[in-house]
């Protein structure tokens, strides 16, 4: 059972890495922005909550989120392992975690805590791109699409995410370094907290991930 968390800024390349490692281990990568961005786009009542704090770059309720992924987590295909990749971003929702691992004997192995540069982050986000149906991670210059404008996996339409906009981007780093930055001393004292350089490349930053896991999972 490898249940691991992903940590790092917005930017710092959590999805794409996420994807790669859930793929590896074969389980699931269970993205709290993409179920929000998927909800909102369905219209659910999730997704008209969400939609209030996402677009402008601000958390969605503590409530809300911890009550999502304890869902998520109860489900059967997390039995083998899950990979939380922006979840948890507020020390409650770190505790909580705590707790949903501990009452559904699932608890948390390692934290991957991905940290860039402020500068680094700017410049990928402007280039990042999102496929409109299955949330798959695109960049303009470092994760290109076989054909541009067009989703490898699903042939969806790529988007810039409205939370990419500059303003946006800004409150997001900003509510990063206020309540999530907090959570790498969190998982520090819990012996959890594995750092790992965002500014490698993609297949650099993959490897060393998965050579630290499996220090981890033997
Ligand atoms: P992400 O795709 O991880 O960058 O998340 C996009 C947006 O979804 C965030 O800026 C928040 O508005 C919301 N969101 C995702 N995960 C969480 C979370 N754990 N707590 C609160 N809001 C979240």
């Amino acid at each position: 059972m490898l249940n691991l968390v992903l940590l790092g800024p917005p930017g710092a390349g959590k999805g794409t890495q996420a994807q790669k490692i859930a793929k590896h281990y074969g389980i699931p990568h269970i993205s709290t922005g993409n179920i929000f961005r998927e909800a909102i786009s369905n219209k659910t009542p999730l997704g008209q909550i969400a939609a209030r704090y996402i677009n402008d770059g601000n958390l969605v309720p503590d409530d809300v989120t911890i009550g999502l992924v304890k869902e998520r987590l109860s489900e059967a295909d997390t039995s083998n392992g899950y990979l939380l990749d922006g979840f948890p971003r507020t020390l409650p929702q770190a505790k909580a975690l705590q707790e949903i691992g501990d009452e559904l004997n699932k608890p948390i192995a390692a934290v991957i805590n991905i940290a860039a540069s402020t500068d680094e982050l700017v410049t990928r986000i402007s280039g990042r791109r999102v496929c409109s149906n299955c949330g798959a991670p695109y960049h303009i210059e470092t994760l290109k699409p076989r054909v541009a404008g067009v989703c490898d996996i699903c042939d969806g339409e790529l988007i810039q995410r409205l939370d990419d906009t500059a303003e946006a981007f800004k409150t997001r780093l900003a509510v990063y370094t206020k309540d999530s930055a907090p959570l790498e001393d969190y998982y520090e004292d819990t012996g959890l907290l594995i750092n790992v350089n965002g500014l490698l490349s993609i297949d650099q930053l993959f490897s060393e991930i998965i050579a630290l896991l499996d220090e981890v999972n033997e």
